[in-house]
């Protein structure tokens, strides 16, 4: 796998260490080119940058050394990591995104991906669980890397996770039984950014994310039969990944 370096000035002065390395997050550019993109996560003004950068040929682009913590994630939760910027490695693909013209994202940048993906997994012991996107860390704010992007492909490549319904059991609930076990369920995948017990307008967020990312056909944010069974999957399997 051949890395080429294009090196950002934007990360923190303090080194880290291996172990503190626990989260990948994959993020689109959402920009209107790949120069535009770049010139954006190398300029000082903007306080932005990330690990690595792939374009949709595939090339890969080393902009931060991963022992560095790099500008990709901003307020975000998973778990129980509290702005992730400084334990993760922040990979961005080069899409237009939902604001210019959100493209699939190419087979050759997705094999690249998986690649990189693989070896910072084994290279740091990242759990499965943990390979997140940043709309799963930042619910509120974020898109990215959307509705096209090819989760259960990943977990095919044994990255991430993923689940199979056909097997579940048959679930019925009083709704709102549904809608908290729902949220529990969410909690104990890693969503943040809303309460078990209370509901609110905000919901929305955490729904649509998970839907996003897990049932993309769907992005409603209402809760639905699937979108709960998805959920219900996901959680009662978590050790596994
Ligand atoms: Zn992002």
């Amino acid at each position: 796998m051949t890395i080429k370096t294009i090196y950002s000035s934007n990360f923190s002065k303090k080194t880290r260490k291996f172990k503190d390395i626990k989260i990948i997050v994959i993020h689109y550019t959402g920009m209107q080119s790949k120069i535009v993109s770049i010139k954006r996560l190398v300029n000082p003004r903007f306080k932005v940058s990330c690990h690595y950068l792939i374009d949709r040929k595939g090339l890969i682009f080393r902009m931060v050394e991963d022992n560095k913590v790099a500008w990709h994630a901003g307020k975000s939760k998973w778990k129980n990591f509290v702005n992730l910027n400084k334990c993760s490695i922040g990979i961005e693909l080069i899409n237009k995104g939902h604001k210019f013209g959100y493209e699939k994202f190419t087979s050759i940048q997705l094999k690249r991906l998986m690649q990189l993906c693989l070896k910072l997994k084994k290279k740091y012991k990242i759990k499965n669980s943990n390979i997140v996107g940043h709309s799963d860390v930042a619910p509120q704010r974020k898109k990215d890397p959307g509705e096209k992007f090819p989760w259960k492909k990943l977990k095919n490549n044994n990255l991430g996770i993923w689940y199979k319904v056909q097997n579940s059991k048959k679930i019925e609930f009083k709704n709102k039984d549904f809608q908290k076990q729902f949220f529990r369920n969410l909690y104990k995948i890693g969503y943040r950014y809303f309460e078990i017990n209370r509901r609110s307008k905000k919901d929305v967020f955490p729904i649509k994310a998970f839907q996003r990312r897990f049932y993309p056909q769907n992005v409603s944010g209402k809760i639905d039969k699937k979108t709960f069974k998805i959920s219900h999957f996901l959680a009662s399997r978590l050790n596994l990944s």
